[in-house]
């Protein structure tokens, strides 16, 4: 499909000679915007600001022929609303250079919305819920390690076409957001959704890209990460088995490990998560509703 199909109009501010259009002028949390910039001519150094970080474009190739005789070039992003960030309207910038060296950009107000999540209440015992210091000192450890695994942006696109689920078979993935209340105290919200799947079922990347963690971490049991670059990562837990390591290319669909139930969790399954410029977003949104390639 073509972007400007999915593409709905946003009241943007634009040098003329340039347009801004996104999936979602209005996202809740946890989505995926998918921002698509047209151009007359060429443009370099297209970036964005969004969530006051870069955003980092690549070169899109679905010019529609209401288009083709005047805005010829096509620059897309994606951007992620986190699961957490707080409702309201913000901005969303672009700017680029021209041939000539001429600066020129776009601005946007986007309104995040609250996401709707389930919310699951248990009560179970102590020694479930709390780790013990070892285990929470590991814990925090692990989750300075992702911090800094999606903190970095790797520049090129890694990827190639659509991104795939991870299971075969059309497995449907649920759960995401959900705001877990144990023991009457909220936890964190489930960042990924969860695919139930025998042990033993093979586990596909849903795109290509880098492998830049492969090893057991404590709340997600074996766990991969993939880079596929521009700041999109997705992450796989509680794998039985891991056939890939750190540094490994990968091909969109190739096995990468197979579900299990590592970690902490209660019987086997899937735990699929995506983090888009590191904001945790729905990964069925990546491959059901915005088709980015
Ligand atoms: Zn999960």
């Amino acid at each position: 499909m073509p972007a400007s199909a999915r593409c709905a109009a946003v009241n943007a501010h634009c040098t003329d000679g340039v347009e801004l259009k996104v999936s979602a002028p209005q996202a809740s949390q946890g989505s995926l915007i998918l921002a698509v910039v047209r151009s007359q001519k060429p443009l370099r150094e297209v970036t964005g600001k969004w969530n006051e970080r870069d955003v980092y474009f690549w070169e899109g190739g679905s010019t529609t022929a209401a288009h083709r005789s005047t805005h010829n070039y096509v620059n897309e992003a994606l951007l992620g609303v986190d699961l957490e960030k707080a409702p309201g309207d913000y901005e969303f910038s672009v700017s680029a250079t021209m041939g000539n060296g001429e600066h020129v950009g776009c601005t946007a107000a986007l309104t995040v919305r609250a996401g709707k999540f389930a919310t699951e209440s248990l009560t179970v015992q102590k020694q479930f819920v709390e780790p013990n210091e070892q285990q929470a000192q590991r814990a925090v450890a692990e989750q300075e390690k992702l911090r800094q695994i999606f903190d970095h942006i790797t520049p090129e696109k890694l990827w190639h076409g659509p991104f795939r689920p991870p299971l075969s078979g059309g497995v449907r993935g649920t759960n995401f957001g959900k705001r877990r209340i144990l023991n009457g105290q909220p936890r964190s919200p489930h960042t990924g959704a969860d695919f139930p799947a025998p042990t033993g079922t093979p586990i596909h990347a849903t795109q290509s890209g880098r492998v830049v963690l492969a090893e057991e971490l404590y709340f997600s049991g074996n766990t991969v990460i993939i880079d596929h670059g521009l700041g999109i990562y997705s992450l796989y837990g509680h794998l039985s088995a891991t056939d890939v390591a750190v540094g490994d290319s990968v091909k969109a669909g190739a096995v990468i490990g197979k579900v299990g139930a590592t970690g902490r969790v209660t019987g086997p399954h899937l735990h699929w998560g995506v983090t888009v410029n590191k904001a945790r977003v729905n990964p069925i949104q990546l491959v059901a509703e915005t088709v980015i390639r």
